[in-house]
């Protein structure tokens, strides 16, 4: 497994900041570290020795899951933070850092006075930058999350009616995503109809597939432990002009951000290669979002493809491309696929078709 070798790239990092231990308290990153993935445990990374603090309803899932980390279970009575000081203390560390975009002000209140000779140091996204590069390993389990996604996604469409409610798309596309092996969806499915697309997270309501003219859907499949993201508009009954024109420039727009891609380029370059294609057809002001972030663990990670976001794009990382454009009253339309930054470019994984023609819905 991969695990040692991320703590050990994380410890090597640790070293170049002169830390003794970083307290990982957030629980995806634990995971990321160790392959536990139950909740309530603290990792203590530390340069000597390497403990998980958790409680006694792990006992058993620890075992499974991370045979060969030191585990300290505390007694009940004992919260997780105080716990947490008091393992600090004893192993005698004096700088550690903490991951300050996950600790609560309470609990760093709580370390501060309960390991008072420790001197801490805030990071925020110390193991985050880490997980941005994904392994073969977390890019195959991707890859399948996309797969269960797609194979939902036909069932679902081939069940399209047009007296079905968002609500009832909604609740049906949740059960194909767990059908076709699916964990879980990566978030709520978005399933808005005519004019609710113009909501770039419309909430499911009681609104009929055959009231509108198109349907956007969002959704995506947890496989394994990692998620996948995806976006298309289908067609009802024929595709309506200005409903090709608004999605031709979409369309465009993503392609041209797909070209752009490749080691080395800032993610605000990318996002601004899109933004410049929509405001040439004169939409630049309803692309109201950023164009992508990063997939893996959670739905939204690092890198993040917006203006004035700081990543630079390198192999490895995953990442979603989602142009849409939202027109108030009339709908919006929104495309988005996977993709792997490659050695020298860009791999597509996603691979349901792009064009509009291809997502017709008759009856
Ligand atoms: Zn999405
Ligand atoms: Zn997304």
């Amino acid at each position: 497994m991969e695990y040692p070798s991320r703590r050990q790239r994380l410890l090597e990092a640790l070293a170049a900041e002169d830390l003794d231990a970083l307290l990982v308290s957030h629980p995806v990153n634990v995971t990321y570290l160790t392959g536990f993935t139950g909740e309530s445990s603290h990792l203590i990374l530390g340069r000597q020795r390497t403990l998980l603090v958790s409680d006694g309803r792990f006992t058993q899932q620890l075992a499974e899951e991370c045979p060969d980390l030191e585990v300290r279970i505390r007694p009940p009575r004992r919260a997780l933070i105080a716990a947490v000081a008091e393992t600090l203390q004893a192993l005698g560390l004096r700088r550690v850092g903490f991951e300050s975009n996950h600790l609560t002000v309470a609990e760093y209140e709580t370390l501060r006075e309960q390991a008072a000779t420790i001197d801490w140091k805030p990071g925020r996204d110390r193991v985050e930058r880490l997980r941005a590069v994904k392994d073969a390993d977390e890019v195959a389990a991707i890859r399948n999350a996309i797969a269960i996604a797609e194979q939902a996604f036909a069932v679902f469409r081939a069940n399209l009616r047009p007296e079905a409610t968002e609500k009832e798309l909604h609740d049906q596309l949740e059960a194909a995503v767990r059908q076709a092996g699916g964990r879980s969806t990566s978030f709520p499915s978005i399933v808005a109809v005519g004019e609710r697309s113009a909501l770039p997270h419309a909430p499911p309501t009681g609104r009929r597939l055959g009231d509108g003219d198109f349907v956007l859907v969002d959704w995506g499949a947890v496989g394994g432990l990692y998620h996948s993201d995806l976006t298309r508009v289908v067609a009802i009954r024929r595709i309506l002009p200005k409903l090709e024109q608004v999605y031709a420039v979409a369309l465009t727009a993503q392609e041209r951000a797909l070209r752009a891609i490749r080691p080395g380029v800032k993610a605000a370059d990318v996002d601004a290669e899109a933004r410049a294609a929509i405001a040439a057809a004169g939409f630049g002001d309803f692309f109201t979002h950023s164009l992508g972030h990063g997939i893996g663990l959670q739905i939204h990670e690092a890198p993040w493809l917006r203006a004035g976001s700081d990543d630079t794009l390198l192999p490895g990382m995953v990442v979603t491309i989602e142009p849409g454009i939202y027109l108030p009253g009339w709908g919006g339309v929104r495309i988005e696929d996977d993709v792997l930054v490659t050695a020298d470019g860009a791999e597509v994984l996603s691979r349901l078709p792009r064009e509009l023609s291809a997502w017709e819905c008759r009856w």
